[in-house]
């Protein structure tokens, strides 16, 4: 996805140009073959109020997206009226009062680019493109979120047009439910965010990457030692194993045991990586370079260089999970033999998360975050490769705590996203602010 230049505009399904409009709106390389019957590029808050009259008036559904990170297109929906929020990025921050009011189709780079002019932090995503928009609706979990708390607990209140086409400011003393709903909702909120207001962050001094890759035919005791020493990993560390079919250095199947560490000094950051520098398996690594200073913005663009090119093809999907490791590894071992070419990958983040977090729709989460990401260039695969994830999602349910919003694929495998009680107060604050269900939902719901 290009950051938009061009103004905003309204653009109906068989006009010239439609098409590509709406394909340019998402990350995904594939076109689901479905199109809105509208697309509204709103250039400003008085765009997205007419959108939504216009909605109201023609009995369109509205579906609105940011950063088009969505994996599966959730805004992409046959008929309708599509919200195009991408143009709306701009990004003031109050230094003295640590507070950024940023627009929907702020990309996470350039917020974190703004922020550190004044040495200030927001726990952004790792990918640079993925926009605040969907990020915060959904969670986020971002740089230091094991620090910061998800990114969503670092909304202070949100600007939003709602199904009555009315801008209306959501916080925890004014329309508090609808702040709460937002806190977690992700795409099933009911409501166009125009601005979010957060808490920024001093910035962390240091940050530096651990890693040891290992072969293969060392998942077991990997994955059994990653068990016995996540919960005592300092909350610093961003402790995760990826799965590659061609891990870093051996250029072969193979586990990167991957420890970005952001904190206040050099020597804290060697301190808080020692589980894995000084770790029991460290003579069966066969790389294990000492800790690096690198920058977030560096971690995130070899990233995308390397496991989230554009053009591909995605399947993903994902679970919670607190299943005892011994029971989760049958099913990762087939996770990795069958995993598609390079760039697909699995990783899991040994997440652990606080006893407690704020009164919010977020609602579901465990020791264990495994995601599945299936990546394939050529459309004639699609039979071969595009059930990979689910499929091995729904041979592992019995494992599973339920979803992320993040790595959704509710298109193809319905999956638990929320508590039951806080589904269905979601569901009784929607009745309230869009009794007549102008906004799109959830797939499958
Ligand atoms: C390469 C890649 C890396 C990622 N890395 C991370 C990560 O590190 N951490 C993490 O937590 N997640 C990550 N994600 C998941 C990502 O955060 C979600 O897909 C998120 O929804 C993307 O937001 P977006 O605005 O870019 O996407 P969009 O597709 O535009 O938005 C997703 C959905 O959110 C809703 N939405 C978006 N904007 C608005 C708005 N202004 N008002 C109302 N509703 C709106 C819509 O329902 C929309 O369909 C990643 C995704 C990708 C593709």
């Amino acid at each position: 996805m290009q950051r938009p230049r061009d103004k905003g505009v309204m653009l109906t399904r068989g006009q010239p140009g439609f098409d590509a409009a709406v394909l340019r709106t998402s990350f995904n390389g594939s076109d689901p073959g479905v199109r809105p019957k509208v697309l509204v590029q709103a250039n400003d808050v008085f765009d997205v109020l007419s959108a939504v009259k216009r909605a109201r008036r023609e009995g369109l559904k509205i579906s609105v997206c940011s950063g088009g990170h969505s994996w599966m297109q959730n805004h992409l929906r046959e008929g309708g009226l599509l919200i195009d929020m991408s143009r709306l990025n701009r990004i003031e921050v109050d230094v003295e009062a640590r507070l950024a009011v940023v627009g929907p189709g702020c990309w996470s780079v350039d917020l974190d680019k703004r922020l550190r002019r004044d040495d200030l932090f927001f726990p952004i995503a790792h990918a640079v493109d993925v926009c605040l928009g969907g990020y915060l609706l959904q969670g986020g979990f971002g740089w230091n979120s094991r620090v910061l708390g998800l990114a969503c607990e670092n909304v202070v209140g949100l600007d939003v047009v709602t199904a009555q086409g009315e801008l209306v400011h959501a916080s925890e003393h004014e329309h508090p439910d609808l702040f709460w709903a937002a806190l977690g909702a992700g795409p099933g909120f009911f409501g166009v965010v125009v601005r979010y207001h957060l808490k920024v962050h001093p910035r962390p001094k240091v940050t530096a990457l651990a890693m040891q890759v290992f072969r293969m035919r060392h998942l077991e005791e990997v994955f059994l030692w990653a068990e016995k020493v996540g919960p005592q990993v300092p909350r610093s560390v961003e402790f995760q194993l990826l799965l590659t079919r061609k891990a870093t250095g051996i250029f072969s199947p193979g586990i990167e045991v991957i420890a970005p560490v952001l904190t206040h000094s050099w020597r804290q950051a060697r301190e808080d990586t020692a589980f894995l520098s000084k770790g029991p398996l460290r003579a069966k690594a066969s790389l294990a370079p000492p800790l690096l200073p690198v920058s977030t913005s560096l971690m995130s663009y070899l990233a995308a260089k390397r496991i989230f090119p554009p053009g591909m093809r995605w399947s993903v999907d994902n679970m919670w999970t607190d299943a005892p490791m011994s029971q989760i590894l049958p099913g990762l071992q087939r996770i990795a033999d069958t995993m598609p070419p390079m760039p697909s990958h699995v990783l899991m983040i040994s997440w652990h998360p606080p006893e407690a977090r704020q009164d919010m729709a977020f609602s579901v989460e465990g020791k264990h975050y495994l995601a599945l990401y299936g990546e394939w260039r050529d459309q004639a695969d699609d039979a071969r490769y595009g059930n990979w994830a689910t499929d091995n999602m729904k041979a592992m349910e019995h494992l599973s705590k339920g979803i992320q919003l993040a790595d959704e694929n509710l298109g193809k495998r319905q999956a638990r996203f929320l508590s039951d009680a806080h589904f269905d107060r979601i569901q009784r604050i929607r009745a309230e602010y869009d009794p007549q269900g102008l906004f799109q939902t959830w797939k499958g719901h």
